[in-house]
């Protein structure tokens, strides 16, 4: 992992804007994610980190359990609209260019190039002139944005959202959707995930986990529209048991042959 000093930095910011390190939504991850509900309630696209959120760190492949959601995701959003910010592959450490070419082929979505690493103006500057080059281009507003790291990703995607401002999500939505009277934050939508495919930046994120509840126990005790965001999050699908079915079989083919 290479040195993030725009990282090293955020608790500083944090100082003088502690809502930053605030998600919008947590859940374990992206399965959970209502994707028609939020291109419905007016988000056209998406932006995903890759390690530990997509993929196993330091794996070009998709986690087969994300498989289905990925899908949908893409889906929903549509080519383009889904794209791929990583910390590893595309920045300025990714000798070449091979890292995002081999995550873009793997994911099937564009991976970003960008000069400085997450949560930096300038990769948020680069995540911009993405989404504005499409051929319908995609405000601030109608983004999610979506990772496992709070001083990366969730500080990212809240620096791109202007001062305490609400617009309604009707607004944002085309004019054949429908109005709704419900507010949203007026940048893009944060989102945490929490599950981990494989254990990483331990300390780090015992310290990230430490502000986010020193923020939201002595600054901001109530995560914004939380009861609005509920929309947005599906219950994680059953975990599947294929050992246990083989025992009660085993149970009964035993009790058969008594
Ligand atoms: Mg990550």
């Amino acid at each position: 992992m290479p040195f993030n000093i725009a990282g090293v930095l955020v608790p500083l910011h944090l100082i003088v804007n502690p809502r930053l390190i605030i998600p919008s939504i947590i859940v374990k991850d992206i399965r959970q994610l209502d994707f028609p509900e939020l291109r419905k309630a007016g988000y056209r696209g998406a932006v995903f980190d890759k390690d530990n959120c997509l993929t196993v760190p330091h794996d070009d492949r998709l986690v087969p359990e994300l498989q289905e959601a990925w899908r949908i995701c893409r889906e929903t959003f549509g080519e383009g609209n889904v794209l791929i910010v990583s910390n590893t592959a595309g920045s300025h450490q990714d000798a070449g260019g091979i890292g995002a070419e081999a995550v873009s082929y793997h994911l099937s979505a564009p991976v970003l190039r960008h000069p400085s690493l997450k949560p930096s103006y300038s990769c948020i500057a680069s995540i911009r002139a993405y989404f504005a080059s499409l051929p319908v281009p995609v405000r601030d507003e109608e983004l999610i944005i979506v990772g496992d790291r709070l001083l990366t990703d969730v500080v990212l995607a809240n620096r791109m959202s202007p001062p305490s401002e609400k617009s309604p999500i009707g607004d944002l939505s085309s004019s054949d959707e429908k109005v709704s009277e419900v507010t949203k934050p007026a940048g893009p939508l944060a989102v945490w995930t929490t599950g981990m495919w494989r254990r990483d930046a331990t300390v780090l994120r015992w310290i990230e986990q430490g502000l986010l509840h020193g923020v939201q126990r002595w600054v901001i005790p109530e995560v914004p529209n939380a009861e609005q965001m509920r929309r947005f999050v599906r219950p994680l699908p059953p975990i599947e048991e294929p050992v246990k079915e083989e025992g009660m079989l085993k149970k009964l083919w035993s009790r058969f042959r008594r």
